[in-house]
């Protein structure tokens, strides 16, 4: 069996084991390449569960207009879009780390905990950067995190974006191979980390949504 196809199988079986164990899986997503081919893979399987999208208010017009392409492509599962209710300020300038924990990470926190949700599909994988190289597939705690899409490379996604028609996001062969905020977001120079346009001057390379334990 090939490569691809073994990863293809290996995260199939993983979604779909997930939908059966978690009746409350959802999938949160910032519209990167591994979640819009996580989401395809989930779809194959039948997943119906939730999609959600935090509007931080911040966000490139291209990556809205690829949510609202998705909605129209996928029939089955519920897309959520969490409404940005903090309108604009410059908290991004002053305290960038709040203004991610304001506009991110606590609103989707906050919704999970409502709904209910016992287990997420993330689309982390290992290669995307230097933080993350020890990634499983599957991470127990208060919540269920499935990455199932970990062992996937850069390659890989790519290679199954072309193969299955994936519509990347726009940005996305300017450079800006992980795409947040607009104002805190750079095209990776050639050869840098994927994760490396993100946070720009600001010391990390991760908003807190893995890091601080909310989710
Ligand atoms: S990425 Fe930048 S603009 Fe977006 S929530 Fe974080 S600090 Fe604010």
């Amino acid at each position: 069996m090939s490569r691809t196809a073994s990863l293809i199988e290996e995260s199939l079986a993983t979604i779909e084991a997930a939908i059966n164990d978690y009746p409350s899986l959802s999938m949160p997503t910032g519209l990167n390449l591994s979640g819009l081919v996580m989401l395809d893979l989930a779809a194959k399987v039948g997943f119906s569960g939730k999609v959600i999208f935090v509007d931080t208010g911040y966000h490139f017009p291209e990556t809205i207009e690829l949510w609202k392409s998705l909605q129209q492509r996928y029939d089955h599962p519920q897309f959520v879009t969490i409404e940005n209710l903090r309108g604009h300020d410059e908290m991004y300038l002053l305290n960038p780390e709040a203004c991610c924990e304001a506009r991110k990470v606590d609103p989707l926190a906050n919704y999970l905990a409502t709904e209910g949700v016992e287990a997420i599909l993330t689309g982390r994988t290992r290669h995307q950067s230097s933080s993350r190289p020890d990634l499983p597939l599957v991470e127990y705690g208060s919540r269920v995190h499935v990455n199932s899409v970990a062992d996937w490379t850069r390659d890989d996604l790519e290679r199954y974006a072309v193969d299955h028609s994936i519509e990347r996001h726009q940005l996305y062969d300017l450079g800006f191979l992980s795409i947040g905020c607009w104002p805190c977001t750079r095209a990776v120079q050639p050869g840098g980390d994927e994760r490396s346009g993100r946070f720009v001057g600001q010391g990390r390379t991760e908003c807190g949504l893995w890091t601080k334990g909310k989710l």
